[in-house]
């Protein structure tokens, strides 16, 4: 079986590294001559723009997925009629646009924050008047981790943020007052075959994820329910096959929908050693219908992102190893001030343990 992966980032690797044990092959596809992808298996460099490097990629491919969602929607078309591609087009289409991902939630009965589009400073105006402060001006398209949005808390914010975004598509969205940030990571095979991760709780700072747990005290039975009828509802919407990440704002008892990535997700990370089979494991699986893996989670997991900076790997590695097991993953990026470099995963047997652990670390970090 051979793969072709279109993206060539950390999220590639690790689902080449997890499918290689099934006796599969990978390639990779991407702009960059730098995409660590291409440590671990043959890399492909060329444009998304390129319709013959994209065709000549494909050749000889058994299936196509992608790691990274701003993959043109005509290429991932144009490729899918030549090979199968999963996840499909049309959940791409849904998570490039941010409006058409928050109408489509809505129309599932999925909550969303209230939004509006805007094309001018007409609709920006209107917008203003119908969502109020504080809100989240976003690009449409394009926007990660924080990049391309600006939240508006006073009058000022409202002609800096046009200032910096306007000329593109954009949206308002009325800003979510959430007791926490949970994201649920799903998974459906090409059969039909679905599988459910338990709530993640992620901590989020400047749009950039820094940290994440599971489980926690805080899901209930009601609420991890609750994100997989959501993403059931989505998967089957979208006759989805892999593995896909639906990122929430909670209120109470009550999930409101942020974004959907149609990949692995960093806040699955953690699956790697935390979970009997990890999202990369699975989502290869799903792809090449598999029967799926165990999602079952026996310890208290905690992820914590290596951004810009990489520590000494002594210094990860470490720690007393009776109470929390400390797994070190570095992507072999260049560093660069704010960019995901890598992540540490820790597995306890208790909560406290866990705690302490990811406390020392964050710590000792800072100093
Ligand atoms: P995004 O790029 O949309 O995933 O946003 C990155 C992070 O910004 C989220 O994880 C939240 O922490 C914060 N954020 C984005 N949109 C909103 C919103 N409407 N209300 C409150 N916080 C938000």
């Amino acid at each position: 079986m051979n793969i072709g992966i279109l993206g060539g980032g950390q999220l590639g690797r690790m689902m080449a590294l997890a499918g290689y044990p099934l006796g599969y092959r990978f390639r990779c596809f991407d702009p960059s001559p730098e995409a660590v992808a291409g440590h671990v298996m043959p890399l492909t460099v060329g444009s998304f723009q390129d319709l013959d490097a994209l065709a000549s990629f494909a050749d000889g491919l058994d299936l196509l997925t992608y790691e990274f969602e701003n993959v043109p929607l005509w290429a991932a078309e144009f490729l899918s009629t030549r090979v199968n591609l999963y996840p499909s087009p049309l959940a791409l289409a849904m998570s490039q646009d941010r409006v058409e991902e928050k109408t489509f939630f809505q129309s599932m009965n999925i909550p969303t924050a209230p939004f509006a589009a805007i094309g001018s400073r007409e609709e920006y105006d209107a917008a203003l008047l119908k969502i109020g402060l504080p809100a989240v001006l976003k690009t449409c398209r394009l926007g990660y981790d924080g990049k391309g949005q600006f939240v508006l808390r006073t009058r000022d914010d409202i002609e800096a943020a046009w200032a910096k975004l306007n000329g593109v598509p954009l949206i308002l969205e009325g800003f979510v007052q959430f007791d926490r940030e949970v994201s649920i990571i799903a998974v459906r095979s090409t059969l039909g075959e679905t599988a459910f991760y338990p709530l993640v709780q992620n901590v989020h700072h400047e749009g950039i994820l820094q940290q994440s747990r599971v489980p926690t005290a805080s899901t209930t039975q009601e609420l991890q329910q609750l994100a997989q009828d959501y993403a059931l509802k989505t998967l089957e919407a979208l006759e989805y096959a892999g593995v896909l990440a639906i990122e929430f704002f909670q209120q109470g008892n009550t999930l409101i929908v942020n974004e959907m990535a149609p990949r692995v997700h960093n806040s699955g990370h953690w699956s790697i050693e935390g979970a009997i089979t990890s999202q990369f494991a699975n989502h290869v699986r799903a792809i090449s219908s598999l029967p799926l893996g165990s999602t079952e989670v026996t310890k208290h997991i905690g992820m914590i992102n290596i951004l810009g900076t990489i520590p000494e790997r002594e210094f990860v590695l470490n720690q007393d190893a009776s109470l929390v097991q400390t797994y070190l993953h570095l992507y072999g990026k260049k560093p660069l001030p704010g960019r995901k470099l890598g992540h540490v995963t820790f597995v306890a047997d208790d909560a406290p343990s866990l705690e302490a652990e990811m406390d020392s670390y964050v710590n000792r970090m800072r100093e």
